[in-house]
């Protein structure tokens, strides 16, 4: 029977996580469970960076961006060697079970736990929205607001100087801020890994719209074409003046929206319901608006481009 459990954040942190946290220790501690957060990740686990967190540690965070737990990346995790050093160190505190909140290569490491014995549920907590299995990652809406309200900003002074806006968004595995932006803002082009680049097809619509209107928007996705060279193209073949804006990890900060909170709120719940219900190696998912376990490996399994596909056919239409 679990009695003791433990949460961290790992990866790249999101908007959101701090909630994420909260919800698991006080849903835990209400459930009777003792609740313990392993500070930056799995680097935490493996170096004994473990404290006893009671109601309060968690008092004032939900709002934060950011994790009070800290994150790192450790790539000696995949090695067993380390990994039996870290459940070695949960085993000295009685920790039973693992709450493990981040991207896909935290569900890795995670998944690898649950090989080892350790029972283990993973929240998906990433900007991107790049896991499978889930409509929606944790910090996602937030990070999206973060960019629309930079592109409304950024319309304004474009239109001002008949200019067009390059605007480089996260998210080199999934293009799902490019496409819901792209969407939200009324831009004319969207460039991400799942609509590919065609310059000429880029310029085309530019000029198209420099017929009708003042301005023009371009959001572009990181690691598909040098923003610079694309604004030097903009401005060389269409009657705009191109500038380029790499908005950064801006988008990675700032309050979680209302509904990361909520989300973040109702996973961290879910996820110890899981742990007790015996979920051994799960990840929660929004399916069909509805938080549900289901293995690890099912969400890394699934192909995650076509949701976005989707959506970028409803841009598309709207343009
Ligand atoms: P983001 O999507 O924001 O980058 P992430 O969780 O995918 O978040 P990663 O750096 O890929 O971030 O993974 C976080 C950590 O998980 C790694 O630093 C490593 O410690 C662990 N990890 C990743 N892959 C594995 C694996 N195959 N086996 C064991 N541990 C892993």
């Amino acid at each position: 029977m679990i009695k003791k459990i433990a949460v961290l954040t790992s990866g790249g942190d999101a908007p959101g996580m701090n909630a994420a946290i909260r919800a698991v220790t006080r849903a835990a501690l209400q459930m009777g469970l003792e609740v313990y957060g392993i500070h930056d990740g799995y680097l935490g686990m493996y170096e004994d960076n473990i404290e006893k967190l009671h109601p309060r540690s968690v008092s004032e965070k939900m709002g934060h961006g950011g994790t009070f737990l800290g994150t790192a990346r450790l790539k000696q995790f995949t090695d067993i060697e380390v990994r039996k050093v870290a459940l070695a160190n949960l085993k000295k505190y009685g920790i039973d079970a693992l709450v493990a909140i981040g991207g896909d290569g935290t569900y890795r490491g995670a998944l690898a736990l649950s090989e080892m014995g350790l029972p283990v549920v993973c929240i998906p907590c990433t900007i991107d929205n790049d896991i499978g299995g889930t409509e929606f990652t944790i910090g996602f809406d937030t990070a999206l607001n973060t960019v629309i309200d930079a592109v409304d900003k950024l319309r304004d002074t474009s239109n001002s100087h008949r200019r067009c806006s390059i605007i480089e968004v996260m998210g080199r595995n999934c293009g799902d801020i490019a496409v819901w932006s792209s969407i939200a803002t009324g831009a004319e082009v969207c460039i991400c890994k799942e609509t590919g680049y065609n310059l000429n097809e880029v310029l085309k619509t530019i000029r198209k719209a420099a017929k009708v209107k003042r301005h023009a928007i371009i959001i572009l996705a990181e690691n598909m074409v040098p923003i610079d060279e694309l604004a030097k193209q903009v401005s060389e073949n269409t009657p705009f003046d191109a500038r380029a804006t790499v908005l950064g990890h801006v988008q990675r900060g700032g309050a979680p929206s209302a509904r990361d909170r909520v989300l973040a709120s109702e996973m961290g719940v879910k996820a110890v319901h899981a742990l007790l219900n015996g979920s051994t190696h799960h990840c929660m998912c929004v399916r069909k608006g509805e938080v549900v376990p289901i293995p690890i490996e099912d969400a890394l399994a699934v192909d995650d481009s076509i949701q976005t596909i989707e959506k970028y056919e409803v841009f598309k239409l709207v343009q």
